[in-house]
């Protein structure tokens, strides 16, 4: 072969090389980036992509140019560099070059062991992977002379030729087994998943081998300055003597601490100063290379060489005050700190979580609905996990699926498991409203009633009082209690989310329906509540009972008189929400479920419900049944109970009024939106805004004060998007709740969804489950296209999202470019929006797609 025709396209890493993270990958950038800031990096020479690329092809490299870059024959190694780190890559291969003539030299200077070990592991690794070998014939534990010339025989055997002895011919075929290997199909596939394009490109760097053997202090290590998990200040790492390369995990035992421990001898105690110049260049790295690295080294009869640094792989906590930490060091800028917390990584930090570090017995697997951790003993009811919290227990409320009247039960629990149900079913969305972790559609749980136990599909069984730990951030229920770690919802997290407010340009407000959840909103700093579902305040008993009755009336009066019993109670409510809230909107939709779901189920609670109105159980009974629907959901609820029972409404206004009085004579102030639920048509807004502006009116006189309001209309059903300028000229805002509008869209109950929605998505029928990712195809052009009406007939119109999708990146990527005011989300979900907004301003600002 002429030496022309050979691939000379390489270069030495020196400070001024041509080298950069696109064309020879991350590694020879990070190894340039070493040798710039004069850290004692071994001799190194990068191969660009395009060159790895040509060797994959079959075109050979000049090695022999290669290797006389390290002077006279020398030892080295090949690791690989892709654009990413996180793309991974064939590992490392050490000590190309040995060969009879090198180990008979190394007897000499580092002893026959060091030697023996050094030649055995080149031959095993090169066996394996290049000459792909059987890996059970190289399989040998001790190195010796004797276990290194079976391995040189085998070699020969299977072979039918002598191991290699030529150093460059070594090198072109480890070269060309990396390159292959990177191309083939698994290792694509892998990349894939850890989001590589398929095709994308592999650097190499070839190394002179810094040994860790030898005389004096010898021997390899890794060293980092964080604890991976927290984030905070530690040296972390080990130290093993006469070692290299992986050596450390098989004979971790003997390894040393780095810093001084208690627990036995360490680097800091041996050799001082090498220790100080490593956290010195620790210190260094961190500075230039903007992040948190964990270099590996070795040190050679007490030399220090760098020999790689990589970014310290790390938990979302330590990822964010890692940020937040270089951004105070004014290593990085407060806008690249945002940019470099991942939004969805938030929501980790505000629960509790299982400790990855410890182990885990996965019971069942379901859809993780509301993320964090939570350990209690399972109870099956309700009234079991209000018994459970008096008695001071922790318990997990385990049901079929939830409904509006376990909602005291959630209250008591610290976690809910559903065996049915997917993103937006009830257990999900009020456990995301409460921070309570929850898993729903857990199909593989079999439901025993009568037995009161539940059996998993794998044969397990669990009665009430089990000890289980939910982990709603994964979805997977673990057998008794595991080690947890604490919300960090620490000083690193408040100042980061006070960056992304800087940076982002679209409001975040919260659902929230209790006062509870509206102090967790403002504690998040929510700019105000978008969605109040009164619905859930009349669930208690006082109201519960005063609701039933009346359901019951047989006439306006008595029904108003009903209603009169609750109306300070709701407007306790609201005076508690307004004075949490103060100076910021809150948002209160009308009543909005069907009626039937304030009456019992049971034949026992329909006798009770006889007992304290006082009549026939027959009656009670057939006016239930009369009561109930075929499709609750398409049928009397929201503005059509409100123009049906208008009572209702006016109640809930005049509350809402009388509460904005109160709350103003003390001082506050509130504007409050009142917003009609599931309307379809211009003439329902207009009868609920008459009556509205005249309990308004009546409010005023009997008060003698003044308020403002604005009246609004949420946009769920197809025809209210479609028809939103004939709505918009009664509605101050828009609020697209996009719950009921996937649902009316799709066709597709919200409730029963979850049944058959992984075969849809595993099939590709939908891309992802629309209640859970906005549908931007379907629903997005309904939103668009209402958003387009309502603003052309009233300039200046309020648009926002209240939906469960509201918190997700995605819709407020989608509502931030269809220009909304707002999206509100759960309250635990609004530290996410908030920096996910942020992302989405400043990719813009800075150019990014
Ligand atoms: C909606 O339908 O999107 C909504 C927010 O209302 P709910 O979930 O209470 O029906
Ligand atoms: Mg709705």
């Amino acid at each position: 072969m002429q030496k022309h025709d050979l691939i000379s396209d390489f270069s030495e890493v020196t400070p001024s090389a041509k080298i950069a993270t696109m064309t020879h990958g991350w590694r020879a950038k990070c190894l340039q980036r070493l040798v710039r800031l004069d850290l004692p990096v071994p001799r190194t020479v990068a191969l660009p992509a395009e060159t790895v690329r040509a060797i994959a092809a079959g075109r050979p490299l000049d090695c022999d140019g290669v290797l006389a870059c390290f002077g006279k024959r020398p030892l080295v190694s090949v690791r690989p560099s892709p654009q990413d780190p996180d793309w991974g890559g064939p590992s490392t291969v050490l000590n190309i070059g040995m060969n009879a003539e090198r180990h008979a030299e190394l007897v000499k200077t580092q002893g026959q062991t060091a030697a023996d070990a050094l030649y055995l592991r080149f031959v095993q690794r090169y066996a394996i992977s290049v000459a792909r070998l059987d890996p059970d014939m190289f399989d040998i534990a001790e190195p010796s002379a004797e276990a290194l010339r079976n391995a040189l025989r085998v070699y020969r055997d299977e072979m039918e030729e002598d191991f290699p002895e030529n150093p460059a011919q070594q090198l072109a075929e480890v070269l060309r087994s990396v390159a292959r290997a990177w191309e083939g199909t698994s290792a694509r596939l892998l990349r894939q998943s850890k989001g590589a394009p398929a095709d994308a490109p592999l650097g190499l760097v070839v190394q002179e081998m810094a040994q860790g053997f030898g005389q004096g202090i010898s021997g390899s290590g890794t060293i980092q300055f964080i604890d991976p998990v927290t984030g905070l200040p530690q040296v972390t790492g080990r130290f093993l003597g006469q070692s290299q390369g992986s050596d450390i995990k098989a004979r971790g035992a003997d390894a040393l601490y780095l810093t001084r421990d208690p627990r036995g001898p360490s680097l800091e105690d041996i050799a001082p100063e090498i220790f100080a110049r490593l956290a010195q260049q620790g210190a260094a790295c961190r500075a230039k290379l903007r992040d948190e690295m964990q270099i590996e080294f070795t040190i050679d009869d007490s030399k220090l060489a760098v020999i790689d640094a990589v970014r310290v792989p790390r938990s979302s906590r330590a990822g964010l005050r890692i940020a937040v930490d270089l951004a105070r060091d004014e290593i990085i800028t407060h806008q690249e700190a945002v940019l470099r917390v991942e939004p969805r990584a938030l929501s980790e930090l505000l629960h509790p979580q299982v400790d990855p570090r410890g182990p885990r017995d996965v019971i069942v697997r379901g859809i993780g609905a509301s993320p964090g951790a939570a350990t209690g003993r399972i109870v099956f009811t309700s009234a079991a996990a209000q018994a459970s919290a008096a008695r001071g227990e922790q318990c997990i409320l385990v049901r079929r699926e939830t409904a509006p009247e376990d909602i005291r039960g959630m209250h008591s629990a610290v976690g809910v498991l559903t065996e049915r149900g997917g993103m937006t079913s009830h257990a999900a969305v009020i456990g995301r409203g409460l921070g309570l972790p929850c898993i729903v559609g857990a199909t593989d749980l079999n439901f025993d009633t009568k037995e009161l136990r539940i059996v998993t599909k794998s044969g397990r069984t669990l009665v009430a009082g089990d000890l289980i730990t939910v982990d709603g951030t994964t979805g997977e229920v673990l057998a008794g209690s595991v080690e947890m770690l604490p919300p960090a919802l620490d000083d690193a997290f408040r100042t980061l989310l006070s960056w992304a407010d800087d940076a982002r340009d679209i409001g975040i407000r919260a659902n929230a329906d209790t006062p509870s959840d509206a102090q967790t909103a403002r504690d998040f700093n929510a700019q105000g509540i978008g969605l109040c579902r009164t619905e859930h305040m009349f669930f208690e008993e006082a109201r519960l009972v005063a609701m039933r009755e009346m359901i019951f009336a047989d006439t306006a009066s008595d029904r108003a008189a009903a209603l009169a019993r609750i109306l300070p109670m709701q407007r306790n409510d609201f005076v508690q929400l307004f004075e949490i809230m103060q100076g910021l909107p809150v948002c209160i939709r009308l009543f909005d479920p069907p009626l039937h779901e304030f009456l019992p189920h049971s034949r026992d609670g329909l006798r009770e419900l006889a007992e304290a109105l006082d009549r026939p159980l027959s009656e009670v009974t057939r006016r239930a049944e009369a009561l109930a629907e075929f499709n609750p959901m398409l049928g009397m609820r929201g503005v059509r109970l409100g123009i049906v029972l208008p009572e209702i409404y006016d109640m809930q206004a005049q509350a809402i009024f009388e509460a904005v009085v109160e709350v103003g004579r003390r001082g506050g102030s509130i504007t409050p939106e009142i917003m009609i639920p599931l309307v379809s048509a211009k003439r329902e807004v207009e009868l609920v805004k008459n009556r509205i502006d005249a309990v308004a009116a009546k409010v005023r006189t009997a008060k003698g004060s003044d308020f403002d309001f604005k009246l609004g209309v949420m946009v769920e059903t197809p025809r209210a998007a479609l028809r939103a300028g004939d709505i918009a000229q009664h509605a101050a805002f828009l609020s697209f709740g996009t719950n009921d509008l996937t649902q009316m869209t799709y066709g597709l109950s919200r409730d029963d969804a979850g049944r058959f929605m992984n075969i849809y998505v595993q099939q590709g029928v939908y891309p992802e489950d629309p209640f859970h990712i906005l549908d931007v195809d379907g629903v997005g052009e309904l939103l668009l296209i209402g958003a387009e009406r309502g603003r052309q007939a009233r300039p200046g119109l309020t648009l926002s999202i209240c939906g469960e999708h509201g918190g997700s990146p995605e819709s407020i990527a989608f509502c931030r470019k269809a220009g909304f005011d707002y999206v509100s989300c759960s309250p635990y979900r609004v530290p996410l929006a908030r920096l996910a907004a942020a992302h989405l301003a400043l990719m813009d600002r800075f150019g990014h797609n």
